[in-house]
């Protein structure tokens, strides 16, 4: 009912970014390799994301804001090898409980569905052109919801969490292209090649990208791969740190200080520098389901990752002469 999707929703959507992230990930399940995000006013008057994915049919669009509607889970034992970035069914659901919500999507051979949500409720439907893929547009977040659109701060920070989940879910995703626009202003564009060190020179610029270097390590349980920055480019915040496992953008604290001790001394006190790493290892020894936003992940074997991404730091900087 749309109080308990209300309750959830808070669960979920916290602020704007939150929004962007949840549609983002789902338009990468939808195997897209075109997203296109525009924001106004930081995502609190509109977020849109477009994408070339699969697209779903009329009847699926219709299910998709349902509590626990996913597609992504077929039996329980999925839950422990989670390849899909969503797989609970509730972001849809929550964001449409606190907006105006619309949504386009077409499987590509038939004309698109359309159908326009409020606070959960559909108000409306349309049958629209058949272009593959997904639309989703939603407006007036949290506009039934008052006491948590007080908490809301400036454009600036908002937009600065908008940004910061962008770079990095372009930073784990570089063979899909996408295009950020903010207020009507290009913000990023990355080519979708593949190349994670052009995808870092596409959003935190090409200066930064020539300082960077590459590591590459293996262990029989883990896979490591991405770049680091000299020492001399360090930021004052650990936004700048990207951690990537098989595929998800994670935070961890533990990861993020074992990156840190890997430049042992080079790294002036109270400075952090840039990093995109990105660890593969079997889906067994990751737990992603700690927390519903799935930021939060825990390690099996965690000691051993922390030494192996530690060393493997430092040996860069010992290859360097650095
Ligand atoms: P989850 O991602 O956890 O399955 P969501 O609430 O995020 O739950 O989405 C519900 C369902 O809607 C998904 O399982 C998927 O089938 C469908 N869906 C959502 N967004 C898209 C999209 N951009 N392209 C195709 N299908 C989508
Ligand atoms: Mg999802």
């Amino acid at each position: 009912d749309a109080l308990a999707n209300k309750i959830a929703a808070g669960e979920v959507v916290e602020r704007p970014a939150s929004v962007v992230k949840e549609l983002i990930e789902n338009s990468i399940d939808a195997n897209s390799s075109w997203i296109k995000v525009e924001v106004e006013e930081a995502g609190l008057q509109k977020i849109k994301v477009i994408d070339n994915g699969n697209g779903m049919t009329e009847a699926d669009a219709e299910k998709a804001f349902l509590r626990h509607a996913t597609s992504k889970i077929q039996d329980e034992t999925d839950l422990f090898r989670v390849n899909t970035l969503g797989f609970r069914g509730e972001a849809l659901a929550s964001i449409a409980a606190v907006s105006r919500m619309s949504i386009k999507t077409s499987e590509g051979d038939s004309a698109a569905a359309w159908l326009s949500i409020e606070g959960g409720v559909v108000k409306d439907r349309a049958k629209s052109d058949a272009r593959k893929g997904t639309e989703i547009v939603v407006e007036d977040l949290f506009f039934n919801t008052p006491a948590r659109l007080k908490y809301m701060k400036t454009i600036h920070t908002e937009l600065g969490h908008i940004t910061d989940l962008l770079n990095r879910l372009a930073l784990s995703h570089a063979s899909i292209r996408f295009e950020v626009v903010h207020n009507g202003k290009p913000l990023f564009n990355t080519a979708g090649t593949g190349d994670m060190l052009q995808v870092i020179s596409q959003v935190y610029g090409m200066s930064v990208a020539r300082k960077m270097l590459p590591v590459k390590h293996e262990t029989l349980d883990f896979s490591i791969d991405g770049y680091i920055a000299k020492p001399e480019v360090t930021r004052a915040s650990r936004n700048y740190m990207s951690t990537i496992v098989n595929g998800r953008y994670i935070k961890s604290m533990q990861l993020t200080q074992a990156i840190v001790r890997g430049y042992h001394t080079l790294l002036p006190i109270g400075r952090s520098p840039i990093v995109v790493l990105a660890i593969e290892m079997d889906p067994v020894l990751v737990d992603v389901n700690v927390h519903p936003t799935k930021l939060e992940v825990r390690f099996s074997k965690d000691k051993a990752l922390f030494t192996a991404v530690e060393e493997t730091i430092h040996a860069a900087f010992r290859n360097a002469s650095l």
